[in-house]
């Protein structure tokens, strides 16, 4: 997967890019990053592609760049986890664990919020223990996050 191919596009538009309601005008029409807010005027800024309906969102150089590298570690965590003869049982390989942190570090350094677990609905801290989540839903396919262990969903129904 290149920086600039057709797989890397459309990955970004699926997963990175919110829907134009989410977004300020600037935003939309791509007078400012998608994704900082800082202005296009002058920099060297990326057509992510028209999304339709006037919905042009343009981003630096920088951004896009931090995006492609938090989606591409979440994949390589994903793909880890489906192969793994360990990390499903919940006995967590080293190399899990390293692609998890990977993963974690590369999605903040994207500006992204902290990741949120499907069960309890709390962010995910570095120090627990958490899996990659590829949920199919009916309007598509979310990359989510799940405590391995002591989620508090199942804490809280405990008597
Ligand atoms: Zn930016
Ligand atoms: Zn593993
Ligand atoms: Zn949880």
């Amino acid at each position: 997967m290149r920086d600039d191919d057709a797989i890397t596009r459309t990955m970004l538009l699926i997963h990175e890019v919110p829907a134009a309601r989410e977004l300020e005008p600037a935003q939309r029409t791509g007078e400012v990053c998608l994704w900082c807010s800082t202005p296009a005027a002058g920099r060297e800024m990326v057509d992510l592609g028209c999304v339709g309906d006037g919905y042009t969102p343009h981003a630096c150089a920088s951004c896009r760049r931090a995006r492609i590298r938090s989606l591409r570690t979440y994949f390589t965590w994903a793909n880890h986890w489906e192969l793994c003869a360990d990390c499903p049982s919940g006995q967590l390989c080293s190399d899990g664990d390293r692609l998890r942190l990977a993963h974690l570090d590369a999605r903040q350094m994207a500006g992204k919020t902290p990741p949120v677990c499907a069960g309890c609905k709390q962010i995910i801290s570095w120090a627990r223990r958490s899996a990659p989540v590829v949920f199919e839903g009916m309007s598509g396919v979310y990359l989510t996050y799940r405590h391995v262990t002591d989620c508090q969903r199942s804490a809280r129904r405990a008597p």
